[in-house]
């Protein structure tokens, strides 16, 4: 009852195209922009030299790039839970995870993570841990260079920008381990990489990653 009369002060609409929704769409995107989601489902290639598989649930275009934008720039946390959803199942039908000891989310740096006030890999974890039952591991993998955004970079100024960004504090809890690592976006799959280097360098045996979307 207090749902409905909420909803009728604040009505709930979709966070893409602003068509009402239904009090109880904790999704916040209408069943119209939700089908048009291009779902990819594969493989990145080329794949990075410290990488054994990154694995893309969409392509970084559409409705799925309004909704990373949502969440990420734009402060829907909420976002979080079906995007999320988007990745658990995914893995759900893809990449054999079975053999993953730890999941990670790659890090973003302390002064990045409070101007945003979250890191988006980290809430997008949370969906696939309550699918999937795995160890979670978000703070032994830290960023310690607040790199500029790999947005309209270069290939190459990708990779250097990203180059030994990355540490990881205890070894111990990596070593012989089997690592998923987990973010937003990935377009060449620097970060991805140069976080798989510090991984592997830290005793880590494979490094898989899943991002929700990948662009060109
Ligand atoms: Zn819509």
């Amino acid at each position: 009852m207090l749902k409905q009369i909420l909803n009728f002060i604040f009505p709930l609409a979709c966070g893409v195209c602003g068509k009402l929704l239904e009090a109880d769409d904790h999704r916040r995107i209408c069943d119209g922009c939700w089908s048009r989601i291009a779902y990819s489902r594969r493989m990145v290639f080329p794949l990075p030299y410290w990488m054994d598989d990154i694995y893309a649930c969409c392509s970084y275009e559409g409705v799925i790039k309004e909704c990373i934008h949502l969440f990420k720039y734009r402060g829907r946390e909420y976002m979080a839970r079906p995007l999320g959803g988007i990745m658990a199942d995914c893995l759900e039908g893809g990449i054999d995870i079975s053999g993953i000891d730890i999941l990670v989310p790659v890090p973003l740096h302390k002064r990045s993570r409070s101007k945003r006030g979250f890191n988006q890999s980290e809430l997008l974890i949370g969906e696939i841990l309550v699918k999937h039952a795995k160890v979670l591991s978000n703070d032994n993998l830290v960023r310690v260079q607040n790199t500029r955004s790999q947005v309209r970079l270069s290939s190459k100024e990708r990779t250097m920008n990203v180059e030994d960004a990355f540490r990881v504090k205890n070894p111990e809890l990596f070593s012989g381990r089997n690592v998923l690592l987990v973010d937003d976006v990935c377009t060449t799959g620097a970060t991805l990489n140069e976080c798989a280097k510090s991984l592997k360098n830290a005793g880590a045996k494979k490094v898989f990653g899943i991002v929700l979307a990948h662009g060109r």
